[in-house]
């Protein structure tokens, strides 16, 4: 079975990693270096079973692929996961040992932080192994991601705007934003510097407070959300949002967060939106700012070239518009097919 979804999906290899000593159970997944070494985080989960973790880690490394492609950079994708409870199950010789099965791979993966895993636990992978992003800053690292993930999906939603409104400029629009987590309160400060009208809702109250008096964000309940009138939707909480139940509901013109995986069937909800009339604006573009700035560490970090590269996600969110356009598909699929291009191209030799 796994031979098969590996020739399915073309894996270029798995690496199951165990330790006895520190008890590390870790499966590493490269999807594809063709446009060279995969870069994806480590998410430590307590996975009910082993097929869950196989499945999980298979499933973020492909997404890696498309993401690091997109954003136009020269990696791959890969993930790791482990399998255990990142409160209880952590030690300085489990992350020692991830790292030095990450040096053994001599550079074709590159490994960084996601959910469920520190700087701190990066700093320990990095004793062992050159090979490792998002470590702190005395190490020369880019540090928090959040706002330059922020700003990535500003440009994107200016960009979004010019497509659906005629201008880039977010002045007087009203944006609906689920989660002010992170990504998202830095979002709505650039929003609001903007003069855009904010519509906030959380589950954490206290995140929901600071939007409202920092930016005089209006408030909903969490349910209410998909139900306000608003000119753009911005997910920025939690994946699987766009769904059967949600998308009827929907009073937007266009949708562009930061949340990963937000439609729940990607083919499925991705054509449900366009035939309701609501341009979507792929996740993996409109968050790569995250990924981005992470990988500009490989070269000396340098925040002004970072930056400079993350506002170019409002050109790349402007070609798949272009795609989805011409080639009569959804934005989705257009995202889809300009990486598929750019991998082939990149193995004829077209691109460097
Ligand atoms: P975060 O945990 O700081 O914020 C998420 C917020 O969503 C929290 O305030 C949480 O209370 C809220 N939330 C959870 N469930 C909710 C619900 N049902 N309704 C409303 N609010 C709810 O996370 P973040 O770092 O800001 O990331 C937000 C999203 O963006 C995530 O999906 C993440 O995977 C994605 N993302 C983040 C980055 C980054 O740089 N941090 C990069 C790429 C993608």
């Amino acid at each position: 079975m796994l031979f098969e979804e590996m020739e399915k999906y073309e894996y270029e290899q798995v690496v199951f990693c165990h330790d006895k000593a520190s008890g590390l159970k870790a499966i590493i997944a490269i999807h594809d270096t063709t446009l060279g070494p995969a870069l994806g985080g480590c998410r430590m989960w307590p996975y009910e079973t082993e097929m869950e973790a196989l499945q999980d880690v298979l499933r973020l490394a492909r997404g890696m692929t498309y993401k690091n492609a997109a954003a136009g950079l020269n990696l791959g994708g890969g993930k790791t996961v482990i399998i255990g409870d990142p409160k209880k199950d952590k030690s300085e010789e489990m992350f020692r040992a991830l790292g030095r099965y990450v040096e053994r791979l001599n550079g074709s993966y590159i490994i960084a932080e996601d959910v469920g895993i520190t700087v701190a636990d990066m700093d320990l992978v990095h004793e062992e192994t050159k090979h490792v992003t998002g470590i702190s800053e005395r190490f020369g690292s880019s540090g928090n991601p959040s706002p330059m993930t922020a700003f990535g999906v500003y440009s994107a939603m200016r960009r979004t705007a010019l497509e659906v409104f005629g201008t880039d400029s977010l002045t007087d629009k009203t944006i609906a934003i689920q989660g002010v987590g992170n990504v998202a309160f830095a979002l709505c400060r650039l929003l609001h510097e903007d003069g855009a009208k904010l519509i906030v809702a959380d589950i954490n109250e206290e995140a929901v407070n600071r939007a409202v008096t920092q930016f005089g964000a209006k408030a909903v309940a969490p349910t209410a959300i998909y139900e306000v009138e608003a000119d753009i939707f911005a997910p920025c909480a939690l994946g699987g949002i766009l769904n059967d139940e949600t998308i009827p509901k929907l009073k937007v013109t266009a949708i562009c967060g930061s949340a990963n995986n937000q439609l729940l069937d990607a083919a499925k909800h991705g054509k449900m939106l366009a035939s309701r009339g609501i341009l979507y604006a792929p996740d993996y573009i409109v968050n790569a700012g995250g990924v981005i700035n992470i990988a500009d560490e490989l070269s000396t970090y340098n925040e002004a070239r970072a930056q400079k590269k993350i506002g170019e996600i409002f050109d790349q969110i402007g070609k798949v518009f272009e795609i989805a356009k011409l080639e009569q598909v959804t934005p989705g699929e257009a995202a889809n097919r300009m990486v598929e291009n750019r991998m082939e191209a990149s193995k004829t030799s077209k691109i460097v």
